[in-house]
């Protein structure tokens, strides 16, 4: 339930209000707007009498809500959040653009690929230390090693780093990651969640393949129910009967997820398509679509590549591609004003 309060409450009043709800067991998230203040109310709501509260004289309006999420949802927070990494900013009208190889090979790869991609106006370094593969006998990933590479990439760039998590255990090894990355294959592991919003590192979802909007919401909710509100979400591309692509990516949850949460959204055309020439046509309807960045995988010899070489792209074709997006972002944006 939410409790939309009259500009300039009556202070008595409201805490009274809030007291009176507390008693019940309610817990109250606050939200100040500009023009309003909005309490969510968490708990047992059932039990309220919606009409009595609708007629205090402090409220403007009172809405029950069905979403089982309450932290992750925009009835309860309208303004959109903005997760600040490093000395950059993810959503907010910005474009991320977060960049570098599947996987973390050597300091020279990525160290080269970071330099590249942050000439192209990459505004982070993604790289894989620890990786998820279906395979047993694929390569696994550098682990620890890899999470010093990338800060030597970081130290060599400035650029901020997005990694991967894959259990709860490694979590002292990622203090000092900018994001840290929750795969699709572990977007239900919700003990792995809790820990997540038990720190306050930015924590970056993806869409698990065949995972609903409200389940994924519910994974972003484990987060911010730990106290952790710098969550992004990444659409990656969910499992249809389609096998052209490695997945079909999914365009709607954009709009979608903008009306229902004020998270950002992040695109990932690079795990949705499984192919380096499928990435710039769907990140450019991505943009066009909305989103607040894009995780595109480059590296300088796909062909050797460790891991997913086929769907990752040359530095000079992402080059290319940021052009273009950001102009495209940069019209958008000034269309929009003008409206
Ligand atoms: C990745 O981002 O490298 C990855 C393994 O992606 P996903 O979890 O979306 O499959
Ligand atoms: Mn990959």
């Amino acid at each position: 339930m939410i409790v939309i309060l009259k500009s300039n409450p009556n202070r008595d009043q409201l805490e009274s209000l809030i007291s009176w709800l507390q008693d019940k067991g309610i817990t109250i998230h606050t939200s100040v707007g500009a023009a309003h203040t909005i309490l969510g109310l968490v708990g047992d709501t059932s039990q309220l009498d919606i009409d009595l509260i609708a007629a205090l004289d402090i409220v403007e309006d009172v809405k029950r809500i069905q979403e089982p999420y309450k932290n992750a949802n925009r009835k309860f927070h309208p303004q959109d959040t903005v997760v600040h990494v490093g000395g950059t900013q993810v959503g907010g009208g910005t474009l991320t653009l977060m960049a570098g190889p599947c996987s973390v090979e050597s300091e020279e790869q990525v160290v080269a690929i970071a330099r590249a991609v942050q000439k192209s106006g990459a505004t982070m370094l993604r790289g894989g230390a620890f990786k998820p593969r279906t395979s047993p006998y694929s390569f696994q990933g550098l682990g620890a090693r890899g999470l010093e590479l990338l800060k030597v990439a970081r130290e060599e760039t400035g650029l901020p780093i997005v990694t991967e998590i894959m259990e709860i255990g490694q979590l002292p090894l990622f203090k000092d990651v900018d994001v840290i990355q929750v795969g699709a294959r572990n977007m239900q592991n919700f003990d792995l969640l809790k820990a997540l919003g038990r720190q306050d590192r930015p924590v970056m979802i993806k869409r698990g393949m065949s995972a609903t909007y409200e389940e994924w919401l519910m994974s972003a909710e484990y987060v911010m129910a730990g106290g952790n509100s710098n969550v992004i979400l990444c659409e990656r591309g969910i499992r249809t009967f389609e096998t052209y692509t490695r997945n079909t990516l999914d365009l709607a949850a954009i709009p979608v997820l903008h009306r229902l949460t004020h998270l950002p959204v992040i695109v990932d055309p690079s795990h949705a398509t499984g192919k380096a020439w499928l990435v710039d046509p769907l990140a450019t309807a991505a943009v066009a679509g909305g989103c607040d960045g894009l995780l595109i995988e480059v590296h300088n010899d796909p062909a050797h590549a460790k891991c997913d070489g086929p769907q990752s792209l040359r530095p000079e074709a992402f080059d290319a591609l940021t052009g273009r997006l950001l102009a495209l972002h940069r019209f958008l944006r000034t269309q929009e004003a003008a409206e």
